[in-house]
């Protein structure tokens, strides 16, 4: 991969999104999928608030065995009959999900528990469907950059990094956000970088201001966890807005944007 300055991002179009093509785009959703209506509540909201595409597990890799792993593959079935107004991105966990995910999904996400298994980069290589490649919570940049050359190397070109944050002595936050790693990427690389405040501080009361960093940051967008009624969420309640939150990280958002003379994706 050869290196680029900003204005040489390789853009990469998601049906009707383009993530790197200049302007800030907002991926934003449940952390995981709970039924067809918490989605399309959770989907109308966001999109009605500025977001261009949607996120949702629906397989959950949980470090604890015993806590919800998401809808799985009676999700699939569940989730053929919802009607979505925004392309959804999902983790794809397992390449056997690859034709079952297919039809639902316009982007994948390979989370950070996964980004050093290459037997899945590899598989994903081979499909020509837009990957989100989240870092690994222990990766060094280099190692990142080393995972998504697996999916180059396979003939997929369409690579957006994720910096959701790594694992540092710091206890405070549920990870610490490495916004020097997405200056830095956006300077030396050519990949569309998107954020994750979300896992990146673990707290909803962090989220719109790292949000708004990561955007002076020079970010391509973000990924944020939103959830109808984040105290009942299945996962990951403690660091997801609800849609008022969100939509108030959006109105701030669009006033830092116009500050950076940024400005945002909008879809029509
Ligand atoms: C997620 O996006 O819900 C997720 C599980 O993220 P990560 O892989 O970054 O932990
Ligand atoms: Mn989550």
């Amino acid at each position: 991969m050869t290196t680029g300055s900003q204005e040489h991002t390789r853009p990469v179009r998601v049906g009707p999104v383009t993530l790197g093509g200049g302007h800030f785009a907002v991926i934003a959703g449940p952390c995981a999928i709970e039924s067809t209506e918490q989605l399309q509540a959770t989907v109308q909201a966001v999109r009605a608030a500025g977001a261009v595409m949607a996120r949702g597990g629906i397989f959950k890799l949980r470090t604890d065995p015993a806590s919800f792993q998401g809808l799985e593959e009676r999700g699939l079935a569940e989730l053929a009959r919802a009607e979505l107004d925004l392309p959804l991105v999902s983790e794809v966990t397992d390449p056997r999900y690859l034709e079952a995910m297919d039809p639902l999904v316009a982007m994948y996400q390979v989370g950070s528990r996964n980004m050093y298994n290459y037997a899945l980069l590899k598989e994903l290589g081979r499909t020509r469907k837009p990957i989100l490649l989240k870092r690994g919570f222990a990766a060094r940049i280099d190692e990142w950059l080393l995972a998504a050359d697996y999916l180059h190397r396979g003939g997929n070109e369409a690579v957006v990094l994720c910096e959701r944050g790594i694992r540092t002595f710091e206890e405070a936050t549920r990870n610490t956000l490495d916004l020097g790693a997405v200056a830095y990427l956006k300077e030396h690389y050519p990949y569309p970088v998107v954020v994750d405040p979300s896992h990146g501080t673990g707290k909803r009361e962090l989220v719109t201001t790292m949000a708004l960093a990561a955007a002076a940051a020079g970010a391509d967008g973000l990924l944020v966890e939103v959830h109808p009624r984040p105290d009942q969420a299945l996962s990951d309640g403690r660091q997801s807005l609800d849609p008022a939150a969100f939509a108030a990280l959006m109105g701030r958002l669009r006033r830092v944007l116009a500050a950076l003379d940024r400005t945002l994706h909008e879809l029509p």
